[in-house]
Formats: C-alpha cells, structure tokens, sequence
C-alpha cells in the first residue's frame, strides 16, 4: 500500500523536521515512503497513514501541542515544539507515532553513504570479495510440489544443525528459508542494504507498541550470518533450572553435555580471538577499576583477523571466519543431498486428521507444497509460533513465555577516538550482576555501533541536537545490558496472519534493569567518561564530577518515566514461545521436540527453551537442534 497524497505531503515536511536540508536530502520524505510501503503488516501502514493525516490538522494541533495550524504550515521552530511534544507526551500512542516517524527517518538518512560519512563514519572497507556459492537452492518457476521425508521450516542455529544431523542420518531433507542467499559476495557492509537483505522485515520488527525494537536475521543461515559469535555454552545454573522446574532431567545429563561440546567443536569456538576492541577497552578499564567482574567471550571464528577495521559482523563476515550455519552446517546437508528452497515464505503446516504432512509455502509469485513425513518447524522465536499458529494448532502455551533479553545501553561521550563500529565485535563481559536474584540480573557486554543504533539511541528534542549526538558517533562508548528477563511477552497473529509480539517489561525486571543503568553509569564514570546519557525520548545527561551526579541524573531519569518509547530497547535474542515442557497445558513441545497431540511436528530452535537462557543464546539452541535431530533420526 502506498501512503496517500496527502499523508505523503505531510510524511515529507516531517521528515524535513527531523532532518532538515543540507543534511537531509531533498526527498529524504519520499524515501521514508518507500520504507513506509515495506513494512510487513498493513495495519501499520495505514496506522501511519492516518497519523500524518491527523498531524495535519488544525485542531488536532490545537488540542495536543497548543499550536492551532496545519503542520505543514508551522514555522520550523512550532514543527520542533509540536514534533517534542509528541515525543516525550503522556500518551502512548503519540510517543509511539512519534517514534515510528523518528526511527524511519533518521535510519534511513544516516545509513546513506551521505549521510553516515558527514558523521565520520568511513563505511565499507572497499568492495566485497568475489566468493563462489557453494550451496545451490532449487529453483521453483512455477507452482510446484516437492516430497521428501523432513521438511524444515527455517535455517538459522536451529534450522540448520537438525538439516545437517538428519542428513548425516540418511534423512531425506528439504530446508526452506524465507530470506535470500546472501554470502561474502554479497556482504557489501552498507547498513542499508545489509538490514533490507539480510534482517527480518528490513530491520523494523518491533512490538507492537513499538516499545522494542526486535532484530532477527533473515537469510540463509538466519540469525547466524549476521550475529556477534557471542558462543556461552548453557550456564550451569540455568540447566539445573530447566531440569528441575520445568521437569526435563535432560537439560542435566551428560548427552546434553555432549551436544554443546560437538556444535561448539563444528564451529570452532574459543576464546584466543578475542582482542578488545576500543568499546571492549573502555569497559574493561571501568570494570577493572571497580574491581568488578570481567571475562574473554568465547567466539565461533576461525582466523578472525580481529584488526581495528573490521567489526562489520552484523551485516555479514566478508572473510568468512565467522562459522554461520551458512558455512558449515548448510554446506554440510547440502554436501550430503539436503535440498535447500531461498526465499520461501511457509504460510503454514499442513495437518490431517492429528499428523503433519508437510507445509505450504510462497516462493514469488508461485505455490510451493511439500509433502513430507516430518515437519521441523525452526523459524525463530517470532515466527515458529505464528507458523504454528496461522496452521491451526491450539495449545494455550503457543506463542506466550516470549523472553527476549531486553537490551539497552549507558552510553558516553569519551575523550579518546572510540569508532565505536571497529574491533573484535564482542571481546569481554561481566557477570558481577547476573545473579540479583535466583539466577535472574544482567549481564554487562559492548555491541558494534554503526550509525543505525546511533540514530535510534540520540534523543531527538530538536534536529539541532540530535545531529550533535550523531556527531559525536567517533568518540561515543556504550556498555550495553542484556537482561534475563523472569516474565515474558506473547506472539499473535493479525487477521492477515501476519506475526505481532506483545511484551510490556515487567516491575520486577524493570527494577533490574534501573539498577544495571546505575551500576553502568558508574563503570563508564570509572573508565574516564566526560558525558553519559540514555537512549531515553528526553535528553538527560551528566558529566562525572559536576554538580549534577549520577543521583541526580536518576531521579530525573526516574521522572522522564519507563513506559514504552521513554527508553529505547532492543532485543536481539528471542525465546520461549513454544516452550518445552512436561504438559500440554503449560508448554508446546514435550522433551522430545513434538508438538503436544500432533504426530510428526517437530520445534527445534530458540522458541524451545523453557525460559530465558541469560547468555547470548546461539549454541544453546543449536546444542538442542543437535539432540533434537538425534531423537528425529531414530524415530
Ligand atoms: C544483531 C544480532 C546479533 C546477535 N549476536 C549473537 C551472539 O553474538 N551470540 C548469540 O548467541 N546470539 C546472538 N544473536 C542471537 C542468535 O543469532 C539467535 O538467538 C539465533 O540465531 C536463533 O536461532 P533460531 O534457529 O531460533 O532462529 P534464527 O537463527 O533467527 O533462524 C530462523 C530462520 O527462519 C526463517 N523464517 C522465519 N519465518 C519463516 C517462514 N515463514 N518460512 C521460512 N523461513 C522462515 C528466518 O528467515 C530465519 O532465517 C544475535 C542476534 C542478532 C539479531
């Protein structure tokens, strides 16, 4: 659907607003149409639609922001104060409106090449490398339908280890992945592209008051082409929790012990590549300083060259040193005779009379049917439960107990050169507050910061201001939060059968996250930082030392409020929302991966884990996908 002439109209001054010429091109509006018209589900095209309309309107204006005239015809300053006014105002749904219009815009005009080089952001390390594909995806030209004995949904941690075990099995496979194949060829390190090509809807998933901004790779490979390495092996504590509370004595035997030590051999994981990065300098100076907690990440590269140019990881290791699904375990099935359908997007699991009997799928324009004896459903934590879903099954557990680590970060205008989008993308963490509470708290880690997450993190109270934030993208340092979040969100379908996620931070994790705030501010503090702030609605930042101290800085953090798009968050590990369990009532699979009262349907990836795993969750979930597979293969 494309936006209305007269949402358009209004779509091209705001954008002028929130980035105004010479920065902002002269059609950065139109642009922000485009991306408009790419969002998945149509109700939130037209809820835009509607928004820039209203924005319009003369009363609307006078009731909400006091300014009674059209936007289009304020005068720049009224367009800053009514477009502010929005952005921190009491009700939801402005904020909301306010930030879908902020993150389109802002994303959009600094991951240009024009816009992220006015930053000091260099981009790309010149063009990518020329790099055969070896995996070659079946060609579907018309309506087809294909047989085989295991059809798996999805190719990512979980995907992709079940496709190549149960072809090591002798298993006839047929993989098929919604996203395109895109190796080092195709890692051209633009962020736009990267996000349009290679993340779910384009990088704009969200909930669905775009409280969280929910990032998950799309491509072949999934999440594992365009995530960190981070490899934790499943913690101890969290196994036992898993075995005992949710009854799967699995969870602590030495077969499970096994599954982790083989995945993590297949990807090489270790930790003797792990050179801190400026950002991982910053945090490690802070921690060592406080005497906190702090340790070398495990990684799954090999030959990573870990020099201060790269930390290009999420848009796609061009040297292959990171060891993706794409180049070890897909290459691996499909060495072996997995057949392997890109761009297929499965509407649904085909059941009859209590058995799964294969899917149906889009491929373009054409119908895809696969008959199969087995249905491995691994589409991620969104959509293996809107597959489940839109096909009809009815478990009360389906789609609710989403975890999604929700991550924020303290950031900090540092007086060193940090290029914050350089180095060994994640080298070091600390656990010092990881157990607050029986085994819930946070974990502190550094993410690369390429002008997107800049964009989204600046406040935006004027063009003005945000732009000296962006400015500032060189010399900013982060400690980032991941929390393992106690009480979690749902996916639903709309009526299009589209996937929305529902997740409202909880009191009891919003504590957690309040103190892990507190406690990064004063690890930046510690590390020689000359301004902190929050990725908050509102400007609020202090210098260390001054008057106004970290105390202060809270209370007014406290008072800008926690509600949603008052504090910018992020998940990047979703969970848990076709959980395993020991009851139909309370979970989705049993503990050997079968959906409670369907016969051949298989879950096997994120979407299992009982609950939050509280570290970077890749190899639990491909440690499960590998068992998972045994237990298919014998059946
Ligand atoms: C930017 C980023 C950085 C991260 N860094 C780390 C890290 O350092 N360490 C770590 O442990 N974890 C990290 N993660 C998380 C990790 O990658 C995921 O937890 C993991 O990949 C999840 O595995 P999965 O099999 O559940 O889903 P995915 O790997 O996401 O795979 C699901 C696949 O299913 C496909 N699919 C979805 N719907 C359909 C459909 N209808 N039809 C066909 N195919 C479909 C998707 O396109 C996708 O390719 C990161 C994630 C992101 C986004």
């Amino acid at each position: 659907m494309s936006l209305s002439p007269a949402a358009l109209r209004v779509l091209r001054v705001v954008a002028a607003t929130l980035v105004p010429p010479p920065d902002g091109a002269a059609d950065l509006g139109d642009q922000v149409a485009e991306s408009i018209e790419g969002l998945p589900r149509p109700r939130d095209r037209a809820e835009l639609d509607l928004l820039l309309r209203l924005l319009d309107s003369r009363v609307v204006n006078l009731l909400l922001s006091g300014i009674p005239k059209p936007f289009t015809a304020m005068a720049a300053p009224e367009r800053e104060a009514c477009l502010r006014g929005w952005a921190t105002s009491r009700l939801p749904q402005r904020r909301k409106a306010f930030q879908a219009l902020k993150r389109l815009t802002t994303v959009r005009h600094y991951t240009s090449a024009a816009g992220a080089r006015a930053i000091g952001y260099p981009g790309p390390l010149g063009p990518p490398p020329d790099v055969p594909k070896p995996i070659k995806p079946l060609a579907v030209t018309a309506d087809t339908t294909l047989t085989c004995e295991v059809v798996i949904i999805g190719s990512g941690a979980g995907g992709g280890v079940v496709a190549a075990e149960l072809t090591a099995a002798g298993k006839d496979v047929i993989v098929l992945e919604k996203g395109g194949y895109n190796n080092e060829t195709d890692f051209t390190h633009h962020e736009a592209q990267a996000l349009r090509t290679m993340y779910d809807a384009g990088g704009l998933l969200a909930t669905d008051d775009l409280g969280l901004v929910v990032l998950q790779g799309s491509t072949l490979g999934g999440g594992t082409v365009i995530n960190y390495t981070t490899s934790f092996a499943t913690p101890d504590a969290v196994r036992h929790e898993w075995a005992t509370e949710h009854q799967l004595p699995h969870f602590e035997t030495a077969e499970y012990t096994r599954s982790i030590e083989t995945v993590a051999e297949r990807l090489g994981v270790n930790t003797d590549q792990a050179r801190p990065s400026g950002r991982d300098q910053i945090l490690i100076r802070g921690l060592e300083r406080l005497g906190w907690h702090h340790g070398l990440l495990p990684r799954d590269v090999r030959g990573c060259p870990q020099d201060d140019g790269c930390g290009y990881c999420g848009m796609g290791c061009r040297r292959g040193a990171k060891q993706s699904t794409l180049i070890t375990y897909l290459q691996d099935a499909a060495a072996r005779g997995a057949r392997v359908v890109v761009n297929c997007d499965v509407q649904r699991v085909t059941i009859e009379r209590g058995t799964a009997t294969g899917v149906a799928a889009r491929v373009g324009n054409y119908a895809l049917t696969v008959r199969a004896k087995s249905v491995v459903v691994a589409a991620g934590s969104i959509h293996s439960p809107a597959v489940l879903l839109r096909s009809g099954v009815q478990l009360p557990a389906l789609g609710r107990n989403l975890a999604l680590h929700p991550a924020t970060a303290v950031l900090a205008h540092m007086n060193e050169d940090v290029r914050p989008w350089t180095g060994t993308v994640q080298a070091h963490y600390s656990d010092q507050f990881a157990d607050l509470d029986s085994g819930y708290g946070f974990k502190f880690e550094t993410a690369p910061v390429h002008p997107s997450l800049q964009a989204l993190a600046a406040p935006w109270e004027s063009a003005a201001s945000h732009r000296a934030r962006m400015a500032q993208l060189p010399r900013t340092g982060l400690v980032g939060i991941l929390l393992r979040d106690r009480f979690g969100g749902r996916v639903s379908v709309d009526r299009d059968g589209a996937a929305v996620v529902h997740y409202r931070l909880s009191s009891y994790d919003r504590a957690h996250l309040r103190r892990a705030i507190a406690a990064a501010a004063e690890l930046l503090e510690a590390a020689g930082a000359q301004d902190i702030w929050l990725p908050l609605a509102r400007s609020i930042s202090y210098t260390p030392g001054a008057k106004r101290d970290r105390k202060d800085w809270l209370r007014r953090v406290d008072a800008a409020g926690w509600g949603s798009n008052q504090l910018l968050l992020v998940t990047f590990h979703q969970m848990a929302s076709c959980r395993m369990g020991a009851s139909a009532t309370t979970s989705v699979v049993d503990a050997e991966h079968r959906v409670w009262g369907i016969r051949g349907l298989y879950v096997a990836d994120a979407s299992t884990f009982p609950s939050a795993s509280g570290v970077n969750p890749m190899l639990t979930v491909m440690a499960i996908a590998h068992r998972a597979a045994r237990i298919m293969a014998s059946h």
